[in-house]
């Protein structure tokens, strides 16, 4: 603490990242990174952005990437805000959409980065509970507010609302922004983003980082009606004009067009998402049904934080939540064959 901190800065709830541990002889099943990793075509296209081209600025509103994204997903570029990796793309969503008088709906089990946001904006929120079984109870969110954001499939469960539920959702509060944070929905969920043409109050929020393997680049991106974007623009000129670099554009250019590696990872990840929770189910665990590249199980007799610490022994990292309701569960990152079949040896041992 600082005499020197602002008011703001004592208020604040920094979000705490999942141990990143670059010794290779660990097993990092705690991030939720892809063991795919980026595509050949990927790599190629960052080699060629490296050269003296980089004493320019990029270009501020990465029009070309946004044209790849917009074309991909059938939309308007107008409708499409480009940001360094989602957690920042969420962040001006939070400041530009969702504060409001009337408190902000989130559950109370989500993506702990949106209390932090909360925090950093003054933004009151309400934690709306999950069912007894992680399910998020539409019917719950049907009060006045100012504005829901909610992950889906949602972290760290796993569990995906169908879009069923989420028209319905928006048919419902048709006067609250609701931000839709797809970050895993490339494994096996539907995306909300063909609902945007009729809901102009729907923003859909996607990352580069897990199913395009493309962590380390910091790429996000949100697709809604061109008003919800242009006040995206309005907080991002207001905070950095230049958030992608030119490596970054170049880099999720590429990846956007890459189709057949998003293909194989999606089937790659289902396989094996298969295999661990079989896995896990076979030495007493619980195991939430997960449309992620994790999931998210408990332990019918041993407690979470004692399972985390003789895992960490044995070099495996994954990740708990000290928090109610779920202290006992681990989330644990779909790995690849040898991770997987590693961490399930370990298991059998400590179980
Ligand atoms: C990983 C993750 C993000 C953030 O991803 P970026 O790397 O910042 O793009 C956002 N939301 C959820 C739920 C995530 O798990």
């Amino acid at each position: 603490m600082s005499r020197f901190w602002s008011s703001t800065v004592h208020t604040l709830r920094p979000y705490t990242p999942g141990e990143q541990c670059n010794d290779p002889g660990w097993i990092k099943l705690n991030t939720n990174e892809s063991p795919l990793g980026p595509s050949e075509s990927v790599l190629a296209a960052l080699r060629d952005a490296v050269s003296p081209r980089l004493k320019l600025y990029p270009d501020p509103d990465a029009a070309a990437l946004r044209a790849v994204i917009a074309r991909h997903h059938g939309v308007e570029p107008s409708q499409v805000f480009v940001g360094n990796g989602s957690d920042e793309v969420l962040a001006h969503a939070f400041l530009a959409l969702l504060k409001h008088p009337l408190p902000l709906l989130m559950p109370d089990i989500g993506y702990n980065f949106y209390a932090s946001y909360c925090a950093l904006f003054g933004i009151e929120r309400v934690a709306v509970p999950l069912s007894d079984a992680f399910a998020l109870d539409v019917a719950a969110y049907q009060r006045p507010s100012g504005g829901i954001v909610f992950a889906n499939p949602n972290a760290p469960t796993g569990r995906a609302l169908p879009l069923s539920d989420i028209a319905s959702l928006l048919d419902a509060n048709p006067a609250s922004a609701v931000v839709v944070d797809e970050a895993y929905v490339d494994f096996g969920a539907d995306t909300a983003i063909p609902l945007v043409h009729r809901h102009p109050n729907l923003l859909v929020v996607q990352t580069l980082s897990k199913s395009r393997g493309l962590a380390g680049l910091r790429v996000g991106f949100a697709i809604g009606h061109a008003d919800l974007i242009s006040g995206l623009e309005r907080v991002k000129n207001s905070f950095n004009a230049y958030p992608l670099g030119s490596l970054a554009i170049a880099g999720a250019i590429a990846a956007m067009q890459d189709t057949a590696h998003l293909e194989r990872v999606r089937t790659v990840t289902a396989t094996r998402r298969a295999v661990l929770a079989a896995g896990l189910e076979a030495l007493g665990f619980d195991v939430l049904p997960s449309l992620a590249n994790f999931v998210f199980a408990r332990h019918r007799r041993h407690a979470g934080a004692p399972l985390v610490a003789a895992l960490r022994e044995r070099r495996i990292l994954v990740r708990r939540f000290a928090q109610p309701r779920i202290e006992d569960h681990l989330r644990i990152t779909v790995g690849d064959e040898a991770q997987i079949q590693a961490l399930l040896a370990a298991l059998a041992e400590i179980t």
